[in-house]
């Protein structure tokens, strides 16, 4: 949770004891021109400062980027293979670090433990990836078509990319970002989400540690309009790298389409999981659980539809409503506990306010719908795991990212049914069916229209080396992960060698 120094509430006492944490620019660890700051509260316990950080302005982003553009000069030609190396020994510090980076990353965004590890870990999984493609970055040879002519593919980097982050997963989406544009020879701005700019800091930290040379890696922590509007139409920024939600990015997509900057946006989602008659139940509620409630829901692949075929639908929901009573919700340091709070009060309440809409619409509401204030839990932004049951598929609770623990139940006739309730959506970023029919299985591969299908899997669980990213509302069809990404940093030159030691006309002018 990140408040404001100016204008937020005071934190008797704390305030003297909390790190500062600086700007990274240029290879220096430096204070925004603002003056001002911002604290990062832990939103399990708002008692606990987890650090001050910079609010910074636009004068911080310009020498960002000025500092970023000098380092091009030097980086671009660093051989990819050497430029590799620096990102495997960022994934083999990450390792030593895991524990203490994943505490800090419960700390300051509340969510559990055991995956805070795993967000880092992705980081890890990610560095070690595209420390692998440092010796590939493949263009193709093609024959041409005239004769002593030579013709090939390569791959550029673009220059400057700025990348502007969310705070539910602040080390895994920095690292996809920041670790391909790297090994394809760009130097890059990021700014974090500001309710979570330590993890981010963290991996910065390591890339600097890991020897990536000055100016190439710069971090400028703040709000949004102050600290990653100024990258969207700053004329030596080539690539803007934004995942957030959908409202925020359709600006982020039109401010920098105006300067021609490429541009990836991975937005929100409402992803559906698919029970079909002859799932394997068992797995399917573990699954959905998982994938309701991983995160408190705060992923853009949670799952908060569950479409289930009729034949099983009382049982899944009374097994799954018995099992969702069963989550312990407390703070994410305790290994005990299922679920964390909410990033903030803002998203708490936005999520309280979706249980009124749902009720309002008609839908049952089976359980939870609370806020959780009890004992300690009433220092931090705690709501019960809540489930809607019969909810009718144009609700707006089936309808619009919650981005919190609230899972609509939706009946359906079969798989053409679920389908169509399914896809009937303004996202498209993750979906799962559950089914032993293989034939249903591969039609739903087919026609879910989804950047991501599971079979036997919950929304969730993406792997660094695959596609990541969405159709429709949820991006511009870019896609982070695996080859996606190097396609995103690296530009294509075409290139032609003639050794005819004479003028040859293109093949178009050619007389046979
Ligand atoms: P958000 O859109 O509120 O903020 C994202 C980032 O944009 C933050 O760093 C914020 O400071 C910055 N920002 C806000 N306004 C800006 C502006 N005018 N100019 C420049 N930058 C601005 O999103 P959030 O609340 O941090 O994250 C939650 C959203 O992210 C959800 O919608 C979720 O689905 C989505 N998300 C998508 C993916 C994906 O890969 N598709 C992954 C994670 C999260």
């Amino acid at each position: 949770m990140a408040t404001d120094t100016l204008t937020g509430p005071t934190i008797v006492g704390s305030a003297t004891r909390a790190k500062v944490y600086k700007n990274f620019i240029d290879g220096e660890w430096v204070e925004s021109v603002s003056g001002q700051t911002f604290e990062n509260l832990n939103p399990a316990d708002t008692r606990d400062l987890v650090g001050i950080f910079q609010r910074s302005v636009k004068a911080d982003v310009d020498a960002a980027i000025a500092a970023a553009k000098r380092a091009y000069a030097k980086w671009r030609l660093v051989p990819a293979p050497r430029r590799a190396e620096i990102i495997y020994r960022a994934a083999e510090m990450l390792i030593e670090r895991k524990e203490d980076y994943s505490r800090d990353m419960t700390r300051e965004m509340g969510k559990v433990l055991k995956e805070t590890r795993g967000d880092v870990q992705e980081a890890i999984d990610t560095a070690y990836y595209f420390a692998g493609e440092g010796r590939r970055l493949f263009g193709p040879t093609t024959p041409s078509e005239l004769p002593n002519k030579f013709a090939m593919a390569i791959r550029q980097p673009l220059g400057v990319c700025g990348m502007i982050a969310p705070w539910n997963f602040p080390m895994a989406i920095p690292s996809w970002k920041l670790l391909p544009a790297l090994v394809c020879g760009n130097t890059c701005v990021i700014k974090p989400a500001q309710d979570t700019p330590l993890s981010t800091y963290n991996l910065v930290k390591v890339l600097s540690d890991a020897g990536v040379p000055k100016g190439v890696v710069n971090i400028v922590s703040g709000f949004g309009a102050d600290a990653g509007a100024p990258m969207l139409e700053h004329p030596d920024v080539r690539a803007i790298s934004f995942t957030g939600s959908s409202s925020v990015g359709r600006t982020i997509g039109t401010t920098a389409a105006q300067s021609f900057k490429h541009c990836s946006l991975e937005l929100g989602g409402k992803n559906p999981m698919i029970v079909l008659d002859d799932a394997n139940l068992d797995l399917a509620i573990e699954g959905g659980l998982w994938g309701a409630f991983g995160t408190t829901g705060q992923r853009c692949t949670a799952t908060s539809r569950i479409i289930v075929q009729k034949g099983v639908y009382s049982e899944f929901i009374e097994r799954y409503v018995e099992r969702a009573k069963q989550l312990k919700v407390g703070n994410g340091l305790d290994e005990s506990i299922d679920m964390g709070p909410a990033i903030n009060e803002r998203q708490l309440i936005s999520d309280l306010k979706y249980v009124e809409i749902g009720q309002s619409e008609g839908a049952r509401l089976k359980c939870g719908g609370h806020r959780l204030d009890s004992g300690d839990l009433r220092h931090g932004f705690f709501m019960e795991p809540t489930v809607f049951v019969d909810v009718n598929p144009k609700m707006r609770i089936a309808q619009e990212e919650i981005f919190g623990p609230v899972v609509s139940i939706i009946p359906c006739d079969d798989l053409e049914d679920a389908i169509e309730i399914a896809n009937n959506i303004e996202y498209g970023l993750s979906s799962a069916l559950y089914t032993r029919d293989v034939n249903k299985a591969f039609a739903a591969m087919r026609d879910l229209y989804a950047g991501i299908t599971y079979i036997n899997a919950p929304t969730i669980g993406a792997e660094v080396h695959l596609p990541f990213g969405g159709t429709k509302a949820t991006g511009n069809g870019h896609r982070e992960g695996g080859l996606g990404a190097i396609e995103f940093y690296s530009e294509w030159k075409a290139v032609y060698v003639d050794y005819s030691d004479r003028l040859q006309k293109a093949q178009i002018d050619r007389v046979d």
